[in-house]
């Protein structure tokens, strides 16, 4: 496979090129075409895996199917992460693949004053990637709402899970509009993952590498 075969725009094919991505890893492989197909779903997929792309690129490309101006106080694409670092990787990797795309992101992470979040949510988000106890804070203080959420992606499932995110997730996902598409990844997928990924996904496609 390559990654012309995918039919992305060209904004995100000529970052790609200047990345120096040259074929798309198997994760990619898989994902990519079903989620811009529009397809939910769940990856069995470890870091260093190029899943963040996975994600990232058809979220990217079915943005600008539609483009519309986020309204203030929304994101069009929520990322939960476990971590801030992660979270800060994860916004790097949109902003390097939508280098060529107006695209307003953000982070939302714990441990830094809220003050400066709640001032780069205020005209709306294109994409939002937050860890989730932040992001309950942010929408608790009406700083954010998640009733224009298109695309929700969650990633290393089950390091949240661990990290004793559960409750903070299932919060989230109730405020969320029914009619969005969800991907979401884990390294592993035990019982108490795959019951979670069931309540959140629609008939979701699976893959794994
Ligand atoms: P990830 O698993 O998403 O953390 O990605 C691991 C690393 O692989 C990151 O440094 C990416 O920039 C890089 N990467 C992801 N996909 C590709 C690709 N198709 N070709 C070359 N490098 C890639």
């Amino acid at each position: 496979t390559s990654f012309q075969e995918f039919g992305l725009a060209e904004a995100i094919s000529r970052a790609l090129k200047e990345e120096n991505y040259l074929t798309p890893t198997p994760i990619q492989a898989q994902t990519i075409p079903l989620a811009l197909a529009g397809r939910d779903v769940v990856g069995i997929a470890q870091t260093g895996t190029g899943k963040t792309a996975s994600f990232a690129l058809p979220i990217l490309h079915r943005l600008l199917e539609n483009r519309i101006k986020p309204q203030p106080k929304t994101c069009r694409v929520l990322v939960l992460s476990p971590t801030r670092e992660l979270s800060g990787q994860i916004l790097e990797s949109f902003n390097a693949y939508g280098r060529h795309i107006k695209l307003a992101s953000a982070l939302a992470i714990g441990g830094v004053p809220m003050g400066r979040q709640v001032r780069s949510i205020m005209p709306g988000l294109d994409v939002l990637v937050a860890t989730p106890g932040r992001l309950l804070d942010l929408v608790q203080t009406n700083a954010l709402k998640l009733n224009q959420v298109e695309f929700l992606v969650l990633d290393e499932a089950d390091r949240m899970l661990d990290m004793g995110f559960i409750n903070d997730i299932r919060k989230i996902v109730a405020k969320l509009p029914i009619k969005r598409q969800t991907l979401f990844f884990s390294a592993t997928m035990p019982k108490d993952i795959a019951d979670l990924a069931d309540q959140m996904l629609r008939d979701p496609a699976r893959v794994a590498v």
